[in-house]
C-alpha cells in the first residue's frame, strides 16, 4: 500500500503514520525527519538545507526529491509506503509519478488531515520528541512516560513566529498538490480534530483498515 500524507505541521501526520505503519508494516518515510537528520549529521544536503528549514522555508525541490526518491527505492518500501510531507509542490508530485510508474506502482491513497490554525498552534508548542526513539509526544494530550521524560526535547522550529510562517507556506503551497490529486480521484479528507484514536479510527477506515 502506498499512502501519502498531508496536512498542516502539527495535524498529527507523524502520529497517525507510527499507527497505520504499526498496523501495515510499511515504512513511515518523513522528508521533515530525514532533512532533520542530514542537518544534525552536518551533511552536504543537511549543509544545504539548514537555513530553509530554520526560516520556515520550504528546501528546493530538487534536494528532496532525490533523498525521498533513493529512499523509496530500498527494499523495506518495494510492497509499499507512507510518505508524510511529500509530495509539497507540483514538481515533486511529477517527479514521484514518474519514479513509480515504470515499476507498474500508483499511489493508493493520499490523506488531507485538516485541523485549524488555531488548533495547530497548541499542538506544536507542547510537542516532545523522544530523541532516542523518534517517537513523538505532547507535554498535555499525549505525555511521555516518567523515564523517558527527562530526555525529550522541542524542536528549533516549533518557536511560535516559524510556525506561524510555516503554516502560511503551508496554506499557500498545498492547494496546487491537493488538487492534483483531487484530479485523479485520490484524495480524502479527514478531520484532524479529536482525540488521538478518533483521528486513527478515520483514516484507518478511509483506506481500508480496522
Ligand atoms: P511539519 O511536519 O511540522 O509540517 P516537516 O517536519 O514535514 O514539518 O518539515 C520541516 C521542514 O523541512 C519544512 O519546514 C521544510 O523546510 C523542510 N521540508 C520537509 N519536507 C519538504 C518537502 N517535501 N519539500 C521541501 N521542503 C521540505
Ligand atoms: P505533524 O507530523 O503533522 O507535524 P505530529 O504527529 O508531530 O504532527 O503531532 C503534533 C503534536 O500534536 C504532537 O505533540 C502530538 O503528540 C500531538 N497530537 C497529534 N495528534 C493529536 C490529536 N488528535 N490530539 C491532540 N494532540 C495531538
Amino acid at each position: 500500500m502506498r499512502v501519502l500524507l498531508i496536512g498542516p505541521p502539527g495535524s498529527g501526520k507523524g502520529t497517525q503514520a507510527a499507527r497505520i505503519k504499526d498496523k501495515v508494516g510499511i515504512p513511515h518515510i518523513s522528508s521533515g525527519d530525514m532533512l532533520r537528520e542530514a542537518v544534525a549529521k552536518d551533511t552536504p544536503l543537511g549543509q544545504k538545507a539548514h537555513d530553509y528549514m530554520s526560516q520556515g522555508r520550504l528546501v528546493p525541490d530538487d534536494l528532496v526529491i532525490e533523498i525521498i526518491l533513493v529512499r523509496i527505492s530500498q527494499p523495506d518500501a518495494s510492497t509499499g509506503f507512507l510518505l508524510d510531507g511529500f509530495p509539497r509542490t507540483p514538481p515533486q508530485a511529477a517527479a514521484l509519478k514518474k519514479a513509480l510508474t515504470p515499476h507498474g506502482f500508483n499511489i493508493d491513497h493520499v490523506i488531507k488531515i485538516e485541523v485549524p490554525d488555531s488548533v495547530i498552534i497548541g499542538r506544536t508548542t507542547g510537542r516532545r520528541i523522544d530523541p532516542v526513539t523518534n517517537k513523538i509526544y505532547h507535554s498535555e494530550f499525549n505525555p511521555p512516560p516518567p523515564e523517558i521524560a527527562a530526555r525529550v526535547i522541542q524542536r528549533e522550529d516549533d518557536e511560535e513566529v516559524t510556525l506561524r510562517k510555516r503554516l502560511a507556506k503551508y496554506h499557500k503551497d498545498t492547494q496546487q498538490v491537493t488538487d492534483y490529486y483531487e484530479q485523479r480521484g485520490l484524495l480524502h479528507i479527514v478531520n484532524g480534530v479529536g482525540k488521538l484514536e478518533e483521528v486513527q479510527q478515520r483514516i484507518f477506515s478511509v483506506i481500508g483498515l480496522s
